[in-house]
C-alpha cells in the first residue's frame, strides 16, 4: 500500500501506519475543540486512539502468528483508520486452520478485554446508579481511560465477528461451512452473506457513521475478489502450465536493440519477451522496462534485462501460478521442459483466457 509509514518490525513483520490514520487525530482535535475541550481532554482522547490502535496491532498479530503455525508467511500489518490488515501470504485452505487464523484475531481482544475486567475491575462501575455512573465516567481519569478501553476492546470482538466475509465473522463461517459443503460453494455463500451485510453497512454508515461506508466497501470488494479467486483455483485444479502457456512466442537475442524490440512491440501483440542464447533463458524483459521514457533505441537488450527472474516446470500446477501472479511480484514466466530448455511462457492474460475457456466447458 502507497503511502505507509514503517513502524518498525515485531516478529519479523513489518507494522505500517497508512497516511489516513493521522486523520482521525485530526478529526479528535476537530470534535473535541467543537464541543469546548482543554488540552488535557484532547490528549486523553489522543492517547485512548493509540492505545485502541495498539490493540488493534496484537488482535492483527493473533492472526499472523497463528498463521504462521501453519506455515504462511506475514510480511507486513498496517494500520488504516478503519482498522488493521496483516497481509498474509496466503490463507490456509483446510477449513479447520482458517477458523483458527481467523479467530485467533478476536481473541486477542477477548484477552485484553478480560484483563481489564478483572484489574479495574468494571463491575465497581456497573454497580453505579445511572446519573452517578455518567458523572463518573466523565472524569479524565486512569480509571476511565481503563474502562472505555475495556469497552473498546468488547466492541472490537463483536464488530469483527459480524459474519460478514471476509471479515474475522465472515471467514469462521466460510470455515465452518466448508467442512460441510466444500471451500467453493462456502466460499460463495459466505460472500453473498458479507455483501448483503456491506449493504447494510453502506445504508447505516450513510446515516450514522462514515467510517463504515468505507469498511461496506472493503467488505463488498473483498468478498466479490476471494470469491472469485476461490472459483478460478477450482478451475484451474488438475491443470498444468504447458495447457495453458504461450508456445509461438517472440525470442529476445541479448544482442538485440530496443529499435528491434520496439519493432516487435509495434508489430505483434506480445508486451513481455523472454531472451534466449542456446536454448536457455537468460533473462526477460517486461512491457514496463520497454516503455520506460527514457529508453534509448540503441540500448542492447542484455543490458537492461531482468536477470533474476523465475521460470516454470511445464508440468507446475496452474492453480500455483495463479497464486504467484496476484500475489504480484512477475506476471510473465519463461516455461522450460525437464531438460530445462526454454518451451514457452505464460502471462496474465493467458491464464485469465485459459480461466474463461475452462468455465465455459463446465456449464
Ligand atoms: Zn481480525
Amino acid at each position: 500500500m502507497k503511502g505507509a509509514l514503517n513502524l518498525g518490525k515485531v516478529f519479523r513483520i513489518d507494522i505500517k501506519i497508512h497516511w489516513t490514520f493521522f486523520l482521525i487525530f485530526v478529526w479528535v482535535v476537530l470534535v473535541e475543540l467543537q464541543q469546548g475541550g482543554g488540552l488535557d481532554s484532547i490528549l486523553f482522547n489522543a492517547a485512548f486512539i493509540l492505545l485502541i490502535f495498539l490493540c488493534v496491532v496484537l488482535h492483527e498479530l493473533g492472526h499472523a502468528l497463528m498463521a504462521r503455525r501453519f506455515g504462511v508467511v506475514t510480511k507486513k500489518i498496517t494500520l488504516l483508520p478503519i482498522g488493521g490488515v496483516a497481509s498474509l501470504e496466503k490463507i490456509p485452505e483446510e477449513p479447520y486452520q482458517e477458523l483458527l487464523v481467523a479467530i485467533a484475531g478476536p481473541l486477542v481482544n477477548v484477552f485484553i478485554a478480560t484483563l481489564l475486567y478483572f484489574t479495574l475491575p468494571v463491575s465497581d462501575v456497573m454497580e453505579l446508579q445511572l446519573p452517578e455512573m455518567l458523572e463518573e465516567l466523565n472524569q479524565l481519569s486512569l480509571g476511565n481511560f481503563l474502562f472505555y478501553l475495556f469497552l473498546a476492546n468488547v466492541a472490537l470482538v463483536v464488530f469483527n465477528l459480524i459474519p460478514a466475509f471476509p471479515m474475522d465473522g465472515g471467514r469462521v463461517l466460510r470455515a465452518l461451512l466448508a467442512m460441510y459443503v466444500g471451500r467453493v460453494k462456502a466460499t460463495a455463500i459466505a460472500a453473498g452473506i458479507g455483501q448483503f451485510i456491506a449493504i447494510i453497512f453502506l445504508f447505516l454508515g450513510l446515516f450514522y457513521n462514515i467510517f463504515l461506508i468505507f469498511i461496506a466497501l472493503f467488505v463488498f470488494i473483498g468478498a466479490y475478489g476471494e470469491n472469485k479467486m476461490v472459483q478460478h483455483r477450482a478451475l484451474l485444479k488438475g491443470h498444468k502450465v504447458h495447457e495453458a502457456m504461450l508456445t509461438k512466442i517472440t525470442y529476445l537475442h541479448p544482442d538485440d536493440s530496443m529499435k528491434k524490440v520496439l519493432e516487435h512491440v509495434l508489430s505483434g501483440t506480445e508486451r513481455d519477451f523472454v531472451v534466449m542464447s542456446d536454448g536457455k533463458a537468460l533473462g526477460i524483459l517486461p512491457y514496463d522496462l520497454i516503455m520506460e521514457p527514457s529508453r534509448d533505441k540503441e540500448t542492447l537488450v542484455k543490458d537492461i534485462m531482468v536477470k533474476d527472474f523465475k521460470s516454470l516446470s511445464k508440468d507446475a500446477p496452474l492453480g500455483d501460478v495463479l497464486g504467484m501472479m496476484e500475489s504480484g511480484k512477475s506476471r510473465f514466466f519463461p516455461v522450460t521442459n525437464e531438460n530445462q530448455e526454454l518451451v514457452g511462457a505464460i502471462d496474465l492474460t493467458n491464464l485469465n483466457e485459459f480461466i474463461l475457456l475452462q468455465s465455459r466447458l463446465q456449464f
